[in-house]
Parts: C-alpha cells; sequence; structure tokens
C-alpha cells in the first residue's frame, strides 16, 4: 500500500516534501506527486503517514 496526492487539491505549498522519511515525494507537472514504489506508509519511522499530517488541504494526501 502506498499514499497519493490528489493533484487537484495539490497547492505546491511544498510542506510535504522533505517530511517523508522516503524520499518519495517530489514534484511532478507544478505539483507534488508521490512515487509508489517508494512509499512505506511511514511505517517503522512515524504512527501517522507525515505526508498527510503536514498538508494543510484537506483530503489531498490519502490512501491510494
Ligand atoms: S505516507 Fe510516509 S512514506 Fe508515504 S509518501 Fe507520505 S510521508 Fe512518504
Ligand atoms: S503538503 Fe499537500 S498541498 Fe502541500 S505540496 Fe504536499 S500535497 Fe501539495
Amino acid at each position: 500500500m502506498a499514499y497519493k496526492i490528489i493533484a487537484n487539491n495539490c497547492t505546491a505549498c511544498g510542506a510535504c516534501e522533505f517530511e517523508c522519511p522516503n524520499s518519495a515525494i517530489s514534484m511532478k507537472n507544478e505539483v507534488y506527486a508521490i512515487d509508489p514504489t517508494k512509499c512505506i506508509e511511514c511505517e517503522g519511522d512515524f504512527d501517522e503517514p507525515q505526508c498527510a499530517s503536514v498538508c494543510p488541504v484537506p483530503g489531498t494526501c490519502v490512501p491510494a
């Protein structure tokens, strides 16, 4: 399983990019995107998915 970013919701604020413990988030086509092959759902690193925790737009970083 992995998280994904709803592109239409993303304001490209960049808050999530450096919170990811596995460098799964990067900019793609003016917004941010999660590489599903790198997302580990923060397991072993944090209790909560960090992208979802820091994202200021509700419902943007969600389970894929
Ligand atoms: S859930 Fe965790 S590992 Fe997956 S993209 Fe978000 S911050 Fe990165
Ligand atoms: S924190 Fe949310 S709004 Fe900001 S870049 Fe990441 S997904 Fe987009």
